[in-house]
């Protein structure tokens, strides 16, 4: 791609807006870098740019840098209906985001996974898949270091693994990868669509640009997945719990099962360390992507045995007189903390956080066969207390701390208490890590 002495505008200036501001000025584009924070808020990365050659405008966007630009680069950050943007579209401006300026900067072949839930362990997973095979593997996006870094540093690498999120499909033109995995499809980010459907097209934009020469994953079991999949122009390559498939992944007794063009692999889950039968869809997903482009099976088998859940993911704290307590602060929406309550008994829930405008009721079930008590914390709070404060007992708490308080108070040994928000934490903590952090801090308190 011709970056060399074009305008190009760079929209929000977190980790990702810095990384693509920085790798255009390195290649030789008039860079403007905006933001709507101010010099004061933005001093770290003033300094860090400070013999870039860009160009800033902070505290305020003019209109002029959309409008007379020759391209403008968007953070994920930024909404898609942002009037500047429309504006930038108007006069003709190509508007692209993050991931469409790397994947046309990127030789090797991609490998990209979304979903609601599972991205990170999942990309993780493959990446680590096809490192165990061999291959010069970067692995990034939504997860650790933005794609852009990749052609930014030069290094030669195999292949690309990448965690999308729905954001950063929004504004992409011929982003294409050589597989795309779709995990899950539930209610997430209704604080940013318009509508459950607006939320879901944005994410099979992932698909968009393959052709038959390409691979679609995709989540057999998932009825809403497999239904828009369908009439995709990639090969779909299913994966199940349930069925048995002439091509795809799954499940059979206690084996996972690759069959594809005639060959079959197996691959005892025994001894693997993800638990759960989440995770089982996401190694099925990861194990997909990286069999299709090349990884062997015994180094695949090996690593599978020793590959560890991360951090913050249904982790295990500390028993305290009988009751152990688990951390999910990654659980930021029902469809995560639905495998978290389908995991234990006897539960004392804490959930509840900045609230992202979806409905609570599909935990309904579980909350009523699971949950003896539910604590609610954070600005969602009222509305989760409304649609499930019947299903079981429920009480308020002010602050996470108190909440571990009452929870041991209320929790009779046994039982399980669980930290699941279905909510993300900014209303209360800088985000899900400093969450957990928090509760982790008041668990050994107790
Ligand atoms: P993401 O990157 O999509 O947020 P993570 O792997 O970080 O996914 O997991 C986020 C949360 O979702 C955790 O609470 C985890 O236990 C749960 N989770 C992981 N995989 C799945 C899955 N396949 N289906 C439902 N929930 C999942």
């Amino acid at each position: 791609m011709e970056l060399r002495d074009r305008h190009i505008t760079v929209m929000g200036l977190a980790k990702t807006g810095v990384a693509c501001a920085r790798f255009l000025a390195e290649r030789g584009a008039h860079v403007t870098a905006t933001d709507l924070r101010d010099e004061q808020a933005l001093a770290g990365v003033l300094q860090e740019l400070s013999d870039s050659g860009i160009r800033f405008a902070l505290g305020h966007h003019d209109e002029a840098d959309f409008t007379g630009a020759d391209l403008v680069v968007v953070s994920p950050g930024v909404p898609q209906e942002h009037p500047l943007l429309a504006a930038a579209r108007a006069a003709g401006v190509a508007v692209i985001s993050e991931v469409e300026l790397a994947a046309r900067c990127i030789t090797a072949p991609l490998v990209a996974i979304t979903g609601t839930n599972g991205k990170t362990t999942t990309t993780t997973l493959a990446g680590e898949l096809f490192r165990a095979s061999g291959f010069a593997t970067y692995v990034g996006g939504n997860i650790g270091d933005p794609l852009i870094d990749l052609p930014a540093s030069n290094d030669a690498v195999q292949i690309v693994v990448a965690e999308i999120s729905s954001f950063q499909l929004e504004w992409i033109e011929q982003f294409r990868p050589k597989v795309a995995a779709l995990l899950n499809l539930s209610e997430d980010h209704l604080d940013r669509y318009a509508s459950y459907q607006a939320y879901i097209d944005a994410k099979l934009r992932i698909f968009e640009n393959q052709d038959a020469s390409d691979y679609a994953v995709v989540n057999r079991d998932d009825q809403l997945v497999w239904q828009e999949t369908q009439g995709l122009k990639a090969r779909l390559f299913p994966f199940s719990r349930k069925l048995a498939l002439d091509e795809g992944v799954f499940c059979l007794g206690s084996e996972i099962v690759y069959r594809h063009q005639g060959q079959e692999l197996h691959f005892p889950t025994a001894a693997f360390r993800l638990q759960g039968v989440h995770n089982l869809e996401n190694i099925m997903a990861a194990l997909a992507c990286g069999l299709l482009l090349g990884c062997r099976q015994a180094e695949s088998q090996a690593l599978l045995e020793r590959f560890e859940a991360l951090h913050h993911r249904m982790e295990f704290v500390r028993e305290v007189r009988g009751v152990r307590y688990y951390e999910d602060s990654k659980a930021t929406n029902v469809g995560s903390v639905a495998p978290a309550l389908e995991s234990f008994d006897n539960i004392t829930l804490i959930a509840g956080g900045k609230d992202k405008g979806g409905s609570y009721a599909p935990l309904t079930p579980l909350i009523r066969q699971r949950v003896r008590h539910l604590v609610l914390i954070g600005e969602a709070a009222e509305r989760m207390a409304q649609e499930l404060g019947e299903l079981t007992d429920t009480r308020r708490a002010a602050s996470l701390e108190e909440a571990v308080q009452l929870a041991d108070r209320l929790t009779v040994p046994g039982g399980v208490v669980l930290l699941s928000p279905a909510c993300s934490s900014f209303d209360m903590f800088r985000d899900y890590e400093e969450r957990a952090k928090r509760f982790i801090a008041a668990v050994k308190e107790l």
